[in-house]
């Protein structure tokens, strides 16, 4: 466990609180966020220390998360995209030359990541997308189409983009921000995580440069699928982390609130919730952890498919399982603060909003479920794809 990245975690969030707490309160975006994360170097938290990054453990990265998800989800998810996902991608997969030129600026937080999988019409199946690129005779490629729901669209100096080639098969590219032929906007109605950025944007007639392909032609759908893993444990860890919050919450409050001329701790009923919270946070922190284990074991031998396949597993187990005890430890935290609960001034109501949304994205409930039972029972029983 490398106990330096910690602190500096630890700081970072404390230094930030007061700062989301306003940006939260005012529903924008907080524009403190990247560059305190620059202050305290923690935008290359698992990139390798030859690429500028801290080379945190496995382990270490998901205790991170876990404090950095006290702030709650929408901080976490920013991390997910543009550590969990994208750097962990073009650790796995980056040429040299995408590692010199992207991995390296993005660990100093000179270039921040988006990762586009979602469209309009392709969600929980994104082999359904209709973005497309074709090959272009100087060997450059030409990317149509349109990304929805994404987070750190507007943000990203570069997204990782996954579009159909003439043969139907998916591909990766980098795709950087600043040229022409991209069109990015944020979408601001949105249920919860107000200070984090999610938008959407649109490919016309984009070039982009063969050295910018990612792996070889036709591996975008494995490297979506291995980076899911990655991006779904970073909010399992998230959650274990929004619990811890919510318990904080909860108990400090408990004990100050009096009611019926005693502290409402002091109510059995209000100690069932304080108790329930403490289950969602201790189930939840050992489920992941096991899966973080498992997928340390794949990461050291990227090319064991059973190793990946255990891992995988674990991962959409601890998320499912993360995820939903999150969002009852907040709606129990709510509770336990009565009527102050049902305020943003409070934290429970923004975890339990900003918690929501992490039972939709990196893998619905449903698909989660689906890809458990398709484990147990075997590939033919597979009921989605
Ligand atoms: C705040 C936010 C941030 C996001 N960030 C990103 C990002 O950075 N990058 C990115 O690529 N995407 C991102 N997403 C998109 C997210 O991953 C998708 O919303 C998610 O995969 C679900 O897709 P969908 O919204 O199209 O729902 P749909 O796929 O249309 O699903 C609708 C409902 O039908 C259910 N359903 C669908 N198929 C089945 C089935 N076979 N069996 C049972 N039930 C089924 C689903 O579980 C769900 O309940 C984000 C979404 C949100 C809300």
């Amino acid at each position: 466990m490398q106990q330096r990245l910690l602190d500096d975690v630890d700081r970072f969030c404390r230094e930030l609180r007061p700062l989301e707490d306003i940006a939260y309160l005012e529903h924008r975006y907080n524009d403190m966020l990247i560059p305190l994360a620059k202050k305290y170097n923690l935008l290359g938290m698992i990139v390798p220390k030859e690429y500028g990054g801290r080379g945190a453990d496995n382990l270490t990265y998901v205790r991170a998360l876990e404090r950095i998800g006290m702030e709650g989800s929408g901080i976490r998810s920013f991390f997910s995209v543009h550590t969990s996902l994208a750097q962990r991608l073009l650790m796995r997969y980056g040429i040299e030359e995408q590692k010199e030129g992207y991995l390296k600026p993005s660990a100093r937080g000179d270039k921040i990541f988006a990762f586009a999988l979602t469209e309009p019409d392709a969600g929980s199946n994104p082999l359904e997308m209709k973005s497309v690129y074709k090959e272009n005779e100087d060997g450059s490629y030409t990317l149509n189409g349109t990304k929805y729901l994404i987070t750190n669209a507007t943000i990203a100096d570069a997204i990782v983009v996954f579009a159909k080639g003439n043969d139907g098969r998916m591909s990766a590219f980098i795709v950087d921000t600043d040229r022409e032929g991209i069109e990015r906007e944020p979408l601001t109605a949105k249920m919860g995580t107000p200070t984090t950025d999610t938008g959407m944007f649109e490919l016309r007639d984009y070039k982009v440069s063969r050295a910018n392909l990612i792996g070889k032609e036709g591996d975008g759908w494995r490297i979506a699928k291995e980076a899911l893993i990655d991006g779904r444990l970073s909010v399992a860890a998230g959650c274990v982390g929004s619990i811890k919050d919510c318990l904080v919450e909860s108990v400090r409050y408990a004990r100050e609130r009096v009611q019926y001329g005693k502290p409402i701790a002091k109510h059995q009923l209000v100690q069932e919730h304080i108790a329930m919270i403490r289950l969602d946070y201790s189930a939840s922190r050992a489920i992941v952890k096991h899966a973080t284990m498992l997928k340390d074991e794949w990461d050291k031998d990227c090319s064991d498919e059973r190793k990946k396949r255990r891992a995988d597993l674990a991962v959409a187990e601890a998320k499912l399982f993360a995820v939903n005890a999150a969002y009852d430890a907040a709606d129990r935290a709510m509770q336990v603060f009565g009527g102050r609960g049902w305020s943003y001034l409070y934290r429970p109501a923004r975890h339990l909003v900003d918690n929501r949304v992490c039972r939709i994205y990196e893998g619905t409930d449903e698909i989660l479920k689906l890809k458990i039972a398709s484990g147990i029972l075997g590939k033919e029983y597979r009921a989605y794809e």
